[in-house]
């Protein structure tokens, strides 16, 4: 499924900010549809409205000007999971790529709960526990995840200050 969009008075950085991905440029003559990734496209031009793009734009077969332009973009609709903010998610063995977004949570205490399960159900799978960039529980050690950051070690630091002062 896609969405499409045919307002194109937007900069490059509002549409993806939109979640828009592609820019399909369509000539009336050839036949022909073109598909420009949009983070690629944006990178390339000195436009930066996509509007201005399209007005110059020509079909690299006939040199038409475009009969249409939309902005597309696939509907994630069959996937409410995503939405959620805490993912259990398997990795592949070298840890580089996501096989799998397994259950996800909008609760941390359910999100730990079900991260045990089911690791205790995968124990020879490389499973996670995040939020966004954040990593909060792995199944292995190390490493972790590419582009996954670990959790900063303020609630450890907190706890130890809270212990240090207990102390003294
Ligand atoms: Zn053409």
């Amino acid at each position: 499924m896609e969405d499409r969009s045919i307002i194109l008075e937007v900069t490059f950085k509002a549409a993806l900010l939109g979640r828009w991905q592609s820019l399909e440029l369509n000539c009336e003559a050839c036949g022909v549809s073109v598909r420009f990734d949009l983070q690629r496209l944006r990178a390339r031009t000195k436009h930066r409205v996509i509007s201005e793009f399209v007005h110059r734009a020509r079909c690299r077969f006939c040199g038409a000007p475009p009969a249409s332009a939309y902005l597309v973009k696939k509907l994630e609709g069959n996937d409410p999971l995503r939405w959620m903010p805490f993912h259990i998610e398997e990795w592949s063995k070298d840890g580089n790529r996501r096989e799998a977004l397994l259950t996800a949570s909008h609760s941390a205490t359910v999100g730990r709960a079900a991260f045990e399960c089911t690791v205790s159900e995968r124990p020879k799978q490389f499973i996670t526990l995040r939020k966004g960039t954040w990593l909060i529980a792995t199944s292995r050690p190390d490493p972790p995840p590419g582009k996954v950051a670990r959790l900063p070690d303020r609630k450890r630091d907190e706890m130890s200050t809270e212990k240090s002062q207990g102390v003294g």
